[in-house]
């Protein structure tokens, strides 16, 4: 018979949510065993983390030693003129927000986790079947064989898994007109350079490490297949009508580009008995905020000090209730103003209505 292992919370997904849930966990006393199907963390042009999220790394001495580029500003442009200039120095208390590539960001975590006997991470491996008795999970068996039991378990995968099937949350999913592509290039840029078209298109340039400039393309879903897969037309020429940089367009290749998700949805509930959904598991904002790690790294301080004080089922259910649920009503704050901006961004006008200084720097 396979022998089962006993831990106290298991984890779905080694991205940023689940991995700092295991790291708070752990640092604890908490036992943590965290199921990831990639070989390694992945790439996926989540570069900025604002003052919320700062905060956070901070406090869990996460910052220091992490090689993030540090910014105080955003410069919007709308048809090649000055649209705002979003100064973090004068809308948040920290002043800067940082440009770190995921795989970096998560790899620190990590890299942090591997420092706890208590923690397990383990890649390579899925959640093969939950065990349940009434609304309570009461154990896992992975892919590779091993059975488990825990206190709880936490879906941070943003996919389908059987944990999500049990907590069964309806979702709002809100889909746009425009697709965006992003690649990585040589190169580095003093300065973060946002651009609008009135025709919907819009480019994003901005250094992630001290050589590579990530830049980021958006443009109406019907123009997507014409111009990166046929290449008609061409697309530097394009984004030299609205983008008044030749140096950033210059040696712009569209074989370099691959598609960025770009969806958004809110959903709900968050919790059923012991099964709790986390980070992309709970809501997607617009990719335009630049938020969402942030605050799904709040919501992983919160979980965790829910978990970690609940002494029984009952009491952790009353607490997911009381203190993890009402996130819900931050998400759909910054899910609805992702939104704003993303059908606004071609028109100058209603785009600065939309913009919110407090919720783009997210200091409070
Ligand atoms: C194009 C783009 C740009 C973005 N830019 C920013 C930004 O600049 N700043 C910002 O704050 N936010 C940004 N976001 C949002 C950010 O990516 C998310 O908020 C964040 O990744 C959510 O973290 P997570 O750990 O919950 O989920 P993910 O980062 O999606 O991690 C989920 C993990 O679960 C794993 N997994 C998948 N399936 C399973 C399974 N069945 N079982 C177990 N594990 C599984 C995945 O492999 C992955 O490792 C951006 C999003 C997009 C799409």
């Amino acid at each position: 018979m396979t022998e089962t292992t006993e831990t106290d919370v298991v984890i779905l997904g080694a991205g940023i949510s689940g991995s700092l849930l295991a790291l708070l966990l752990g640092r604890q006393g908490l036992r943590v065993t965290v199921v990831e199907p990639k070989p390694a963390v992945g790439t996926k042009g989540a570069d900025f983390v604002k003052p919320r999220g700062l905060r956070i790394l901070a406090e869990h001495g996460l910052l220091d030693g992490l090689g993030a580029l540090r910014r105080a500003t955003i410069e919007f442009h709308h048809d090649g003129v000055p649209l705002l200039s979003y100064d973090f120095a004068e809308h948040t208390g920290l002043g800067y927000y940082c440009v770190v590539p995921y795989a970096e960001l998560v790899g620190a975590v990590l890299g942090a986790c591997a420092e706890l006997s208590t923690v397990d991470v383990r890649f390579d491996t899925t959640l093969a079947d939950v065990r349940t008795e009434g609304p309570v999970v009461t154990g896992a068996t992975l892919s590779d064989g091993t059975r488990l039991t825990a206190r709880a378990f936490v879906d941070s995968s943003g996919s389908r898994t059987p944990l999500r099937e049990l907590i069964e949350p309806s979702r709002r999913a809100i889909g746009y007109d425009h697709g965006l592509w992003m690649a990585t290039v040589p190169g580095t840029r003093v300065r973060n350079g946002l651009y609008f078209s009135s025709d919907r298109w819009l480019a994003y340039f901005y250094s992630v490490t001290a050589e590579l400039t990530r830049v980021f393309v958006g443009l109406p879903v019907e123009l997507e297949e014409p111009v990166f897969l046929r290449r008609s037309p061409d697309l530097a020429a394009k984004l030299a009508t609205f983008v008044p940089d030749e140096d950033a367009l210059a040696g712009l290749d569209v074989a370099e580009f691959e598609r960025a998700p770009v969806s958004a949805f809110t959903s709900a509930p968050y919790h059923r008995g012991n099964a709790v959904l986390l980070g992309g598991s709970t809501f997607g904002c617009h990719p335009m905020t630049g938020q969402g790690m942030s605050y799904t790294m709040e919501d992983a301080t919160v979980l965790a000090s829910v978990l970690t004080e609940a002494r029984d089922a009952r009491e952790l259910d009353g607490l997911l209730e009381r203190r993890y649920e009402p996130r819900r009503l931050v998400h759909e704050r910054l899910v609805e103003y992702g939104d704003g901006l993303a059908r606004t961004y071609h028109d100058r006008d209603a785009y600065l209505r939309a913009h919110d200084a407090v919720l783009h720097g997210g200091d409070v």
